[in-house]
């Protein structure tokens, strides 16, 4: 198991690997690669589409319209972008924010993965229907499934997946703005809830043996006292 720093560490390392050597297909076309940011030890993990012009522009996820108003429904739970990690199916904006492609989210998938896995949140909420169906494996789409909390295997690791509306759609069309609003509410319930275990997650997952870092008794890897480790703006 990674302790904190070591986990901190290794996000940078495959943060610096993506942007120097990746031969993304959207290489080309961006300013910034979008990583992610927020803390390396978050329980709580978004996944949103891919990046827009503000956030190829500032290399930071969900710093435009939509991203204001997912800071203001964490503040609407008591969380701020320090306690979460804020990720994307794509790293790379594609071309007038068109749709991410098969061949790109195969091509992403992998980084996006080998971020859950070193994170090790226990909830990931999926934003929109490319990271849903991208997460649960299912077809199923955002309007049928938003709200439910599904136990899934997730790059080895047993998480709870909370599909929500897309922020961008929310501020499109003010019922889904409610249903996001009333979705996020029951987020708290969610964290307090302990990880799912591995056999509902996944029959064949392999058995996660960590301690659970929402029980306070059981977490000792983290260095207690120390301010979350952060994995903000990278040059
Ligand atoms: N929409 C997304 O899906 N991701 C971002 O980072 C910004 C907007």
């Amino acid at each position: 198991m990674a302790s904190s720093g070591e986990r901190r560490e290794q996000l940078v390392e495959l943060f610096k690997h993506l942007r120097d050597r990746h031969e993304c297909p959207l290489k080309a076309g961006r300013t910034n690669l979008v990583f992610g940011s927020g803390n390396a030890d978050a329980d709580l993990m978004f996944v949103g589409e891919a990046p827009g012009a503000n956030e190829d522009r500032q290399g930071k996820p969900f710093v435009g319209r939509a991203g204001k108003l997912l800071d203001e429904l964490l503040a609407e739970i008591d969380l701020d972008r320090e306690a979460v990690f804020v990720s994307n199916v794509l790293k790379c904006r594609p071309p007038g924010n068109r749709d991410p492609l098969p061949a790109e989210i195969e091509e992403c998938t992998p980084h996006l993965l080998r971020q859950v896995e070193l994170i090790e949140p226990r909830v990931i909420c999926t934003l929109g229907n490319f990271a849903t169906k991208l997460l649960s494996g299912r077809p199923d789409g955002i309007t049928k499934v938003h709200g439910r909390p599904q136990d899934r295997e997730v790059a080895g690791r047993a998480v709870r997946l909370y599909p929500l509306f897309h922020p961008a759609a929310a501020l499109r069309t003010e019922a889904v703005r409610g249903a996001l609003r009333d979705d996020f509410l029951r987020l708290p319930e969610l964290l307090g809830e302990p990880r799912p275990s591995p056999a509902e997650a996944n029959p064949l997952a392999p058995v996660d043996s960590r301690p659970d870092r929402a029980n306070p008794s059981a977490a000792q890897d983290d260095q207690a006292g120390e301010p979350p480790p952060q994995l903000g703006f990278f040059e």
